[in-house]
């Protein structure tokens, strides 16, 4: 019996009484629901990291405080110490207002919990994560039957699971001997305008950041294919090994398109790995009409595309698609005698954890089902069309104010 009571109240401690519950999730729902009404939130901060620190001090954790006490803390301090890019006053940084699906999936994944690392504990999450896997293959021009990817923490991850794909197709040796077996010395290209995600990949996949050529840009910011093949040959006749091409479709700092096209056809005519990096611009694939900026991106090995950006589903959310069925299983696949494995050889079932860098992770892709489903591709389509109009006359206007 005294176990019996014991367990009941240490499952209070964190589970909380019904009625505590309740009234925290109404002040809750609350506070969420006014945040997004407010129009008086901060677009800077006045504040330093003293003050803060100073605030946070008298957390040492030694004694419990009421949840009503922390939630009240939590409440007044977040949107206090934080820059609102949801604010309709906001004009900063590509940061988008977090969807309303995307909040309400966000609490569902944290509630219900599901172990992603593994079908057969989570099937309906695994397959949920799937079909949105396979819709935004589609999309972005792969042949359904080919398609396969993975959900990461964002596109940092999936610029590193690309970087690590690629090294294990084109060295297959790579998983098994290292680096240090290869009888070359590999090396990547990318623009000057690429994402620094991609560096620190190199930097923690062993290449060196050294062997990450940065091709010239053309006064239009977009990588010079010129370039490009005029490096490749280099580093060939210096005794390197070119294997990987990062083309952006869509920078960070200028939003221009590398030409995939072009950068697809040098890859193909060299055999290098041409993985597209898509991670905000690749959203206006959406947009029937402005499909062609994109020509080339279905040529792509690999792609990473960023939810939390232009789909404002909230953060974390990055994926990495591929038309490469095999390669994240060559990739990423282990055996532990600790995990009962759902995937017999005759079934198409995937263990995501044999799939990515993650091993057990939240359910990512909710947040993002639960958001296209409410909005549809046309919801995203007319948002999108939307803003590429106020950034066109945004654009005008500064033009003609001579800016
Ligand atoms: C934002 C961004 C990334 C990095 O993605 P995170 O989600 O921040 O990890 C990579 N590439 C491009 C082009 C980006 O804009």
């Amino acid at each position: 019996m005294r176990t019996t009571a014991v367990a009941n109240q240490s499952a209070r401690i964190l589970a909380l009484e019904k009625e505590t519950r309740s009234e925290l999730w109404r002040q809750t729902v609350e506070a969420i629901e006014n945040y997004a009404e407010r129009d008086d939130l901060p677009l800077a901060i006045e504040t330093d990291a003293q003050k803060i620190r100073a605030e946070l001090k008298a957390y040492d954790f030694a004694s419990p405080r009421t949840p009503a006490e922390v939630l009240e803390f939590a409440l007044e301090f977040l949107p206090r110490n934080q820059i609102h890019a949801s604010s309709r006053r906001f004009f900063g940084f590509f940061d988008s207002s977090p969807s309303t699906m995307g909040v309400i999936a966000e609490t569902l994944a944290a509630a219900f919990n599901p172990q992603v690392g593994v079908w057969s504990t989570s099937p309906g999450a695994v397959e949920i994560e799937q079909h949105l896997i396979c819709a935004f293959g589609e999309k972005f021009g792969y042949e359904r039957s080919l398609v396969d990817g993975t959900f990461t923490s964002g596109g940092a991850e999936a610029n590193h699971t690309a970087l690590l794909a690629a090294l294990t197709k084109t060295f297959p040796d790579f998983g098994e001997k290292g680096l240090r077996s290869l009888d070359k010395q590999p090396a990547i290209y990318i623009s000057a305008e690429g994402h620094h995600s991609v560096l620190k990949a190199v930097r923690s996949s062993g290449i060196g950041a050294k062997f990450v050529r940065s091709v010239r840009v053309k006064s239009d910011l977009k990588m010079d294919v010129d370039d490009l093949c005029a490096k490749i040959a280099e580093d060939k006749n210096s005794g390197l090994r070119p294997f990987l091409i990062v083309g952006t479709a869509g920078t960070t700092a200028a939003g221009t398109i590398d030409p995939l096209d072009q950068i697809a056809d040098v890859a193909t005519r060299e055999n290098l790995w041409f993985h597209a990096d898509a991670a905000w611009g690749g959203a206006a694939m959406i947009v029937p009409e402005m499909r062609h900026l994109f020509a080339g991106i279905e040529r792509a090995d690999s792609i990473t595309f960023d939810p939390h950006k232009w789909l404002s589903v909230p953060r974390g959310i990055g994926m990495f698609l591929t038309r490469h069925a095999r390669v994240l299983s060559d990739t990423f696949h282990v055996e532990p005698s600790y995990v009962p494995a759902s995937n017999s050889a005759a079934s198409d079932v995937i263990d995501p954890f044999t799939h990515s860098i993650q091993w057990t992770r939240r359910f990512i892709g909710l947040k993002l089902f639960l958001t296209l489903a409410a909005c549809g591709w046309e919801g995203y389509a007319e948002i999108i069309r939307h803003q590429v109009e106020v950034a066109n006359y945004l654009r005008q206007e500064l033009e003609k104010s001579g800016w």
